[in-house]
């Protein structure tokens, strides 16, 4: 069914206008420019989607794109450069260079928490490398789904870059097609579906996943700076982030000291009721809202853990309070898979190498943050642990700078992108020796008779 447009994109992909440099440039600026033009819909798009704050909107799905798209235009000269090498010696006389070479057709797929950024960000990177892409944003996010069509019908060629719209079904027809890479943002599991259906035309995979990542907070902190950092990354979009903390691990002598500051700092950024916040997101769906209502549920009705602050929800608004969760045990369900919403399980430790093989017994998750002063603890778990990225005495900064790969690692993800790392994503770098014609060592070539000793020589 998208065959055709495949076919025109590939058609596209083959005139080498894409090859051209500032052809690349050209293109970044214009998506800078719709980006710009369209600020105010793409607010409303995701407020109407996630009733997510203009500022928030603004910081993680507008600034965040356009400082990467900045970030590419001011590197791109250098990233497509032709990279000179040294040969081996034996080589003599030889000249060795990498030249960056764009793939061809990308299909991006995105996910719904930051339905702009998830889709138009990695997309940067497919322009900067000289790619033709077609873009499938997620459908649960329908307002900003439209939108980026709406947009990009506008302003790009359907041949260059094109937006299809649609679901489960549209993803499948997508797949059964090939292309030079999937980009694929969303859960583990439909992630893996992905990866089955590229292996059938061999078609390069990069996923960035989920999963359940920790949030380890220690005695030596500034304990006032920690609980508003946890606070702001948790909640910020409900906790419908991939990055977001899933779970605390927090120090049994702090923990309480800890669980106040969050308190306090809840109020302070949502008031009495955040249901009445204008700072304060809803869950995206029905079906969202109800798995999140089933943990608290459960720990309502079979008391599988206790709820120290908020487990309030309103069902017709998608609204569930900011909620706080003690006494939670490893086999109860909120933990047993990425919670994904504003409830923050709290669990205890008394020793660090406890903690570090917490970590270490579950999937590698996308991120890991660490709360601490000490900066032997901090390479004890930095070098001890295995997870995609994070921050020491923050949380999710780290995804906003471009100079930092950002991905996964094992159920969490493969592959990386943002600034360089999105570039090398969607190129291919193509080695070639060049050698003139003088100077053609015989040895090399058969019959290799009495060879072998000076083979040995020379190349031994
Ligand atoms: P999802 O996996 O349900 O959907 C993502 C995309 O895949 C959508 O466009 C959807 O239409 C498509 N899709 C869904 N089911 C499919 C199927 N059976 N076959 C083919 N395509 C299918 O993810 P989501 O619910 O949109 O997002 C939530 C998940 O994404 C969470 O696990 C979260 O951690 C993860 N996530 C990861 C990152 C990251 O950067 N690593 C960012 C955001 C979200």
């Amino acid at each position: 069914m998208f065959a055709e447009t495949i076919h025109n994109q590939r058609d596209f992909f083959q005139t080498g206008q894409t090859k051209d440099i500032s052809f690349r440039i050209q293109q970044l600026k214009i998506l800078k420019q719709a980006i710009v033009d369209n600020e105010a819909a793409i607010l409303n798009a995701l407020k109407a989607d996630l009733n997510k704050p203009f500022a928030e909107s603004f910081l993680a799905e507008i600034v965040l794109v356009v400082k990467e798209i900045e970030y590419a235009i001011k590197h791109i000269k250098k990233w497509t450069k032709p990279q000179k090498k040294s040969t081996p010696w034996q080589f003599i006389p030889a000249s060795a260079t990498i030249y960056p070479q764009p793939l061809g057709v990308i299909l991006i797929i995105g996910a719904w928490n930051f339905p702009f950024q998830l889709t138009i960000a990695p997309l940067i990177g497919a322009i900067a490398a000289g790619n033709c892409a077609i873009l499938k944003p997620s459908e649960i996010a329908c307002h900003t789904s439209n939108l980026i069509a709406e947009i990009f019908n506008q302003y790009f060629d359907k041949s260059y870059l094109t937006v299809i719209e649609g679901g489960v079904e549209t993803s499948e027809q997508l797949l059964a097609e090939k292309f030079d890479r999937i980009f694929f943002t969303g859960g583990t599991a439909v992630g893996k579906i992905i990866m089955e259906a590229a292996a059938k035309h061999l078609t390069p995979v990069t996923l960035e996943l989920g999963g359940k990542s920790p949030c380890i907070v220690d005695t030596d902190i500034d304990l006032k700076v920690a609980a508003r950092r946890i606070t702001w990354g948790k909640f910020l979009n409900a906790g419908q982030a991939c990055l977001a903390p899933d779970y605390l691990l927090v120090n049994k002598k702090i923990k309480e000291n800890l669980l106040n500051e969050i308190k306090k700092y809840l109020q302070e950024f949502y008031g009495e009721n955040p249901a009445k916040s204008p700072d304060y997101a809803r869950i995206i769906n029905q079906k969202q809202f109800d798995r999140l209502v089933s943990y608290l549920k459960d720990i309502k009705d079979l008391k599988n853990g206790k709820i120290i602050i908020g487990g309030e929800t309103i069902c017709d608004e998608l609204y569930i309070a900011p909620t706080l969760i003690d006494e939670i045990s490893w086999q109860d369900a909120i933990m047993q898979e990425e919670i994904f919403g504003p409830i923050l399980p709290v669990i205890e430790f008394t020793n660090y190498q406890e903690v570090i093989d917490i970590v270490n017994s579950h999937p590698k998750p996308l991120a890991l943050y660490l709360f601490s002063r000490n900066q032997s603890l901090q390479k004890q778990v930095i070098a001890g642990t295995s997870f995609g990225g994070g921050c020491i005495n923050h949380t999710m900064i780290h995804y906003a700078a471009p100079c930092l790969p950002f991905g996964g690692i094992g159920n969490s993800g493969i592959g990386s992108y943002h600034g360089k790392a999105s570039f090398d994503t969607f190129s291919h770098y193509k080695s070639i020796v060049k050698k003139p014609f003088i100077l053609d060592v015989k040895l090399l070539y058969p019959p290799y008779k009495n060879k072998l000793s000076l083979i040995k020589r020379i190349f031994g």
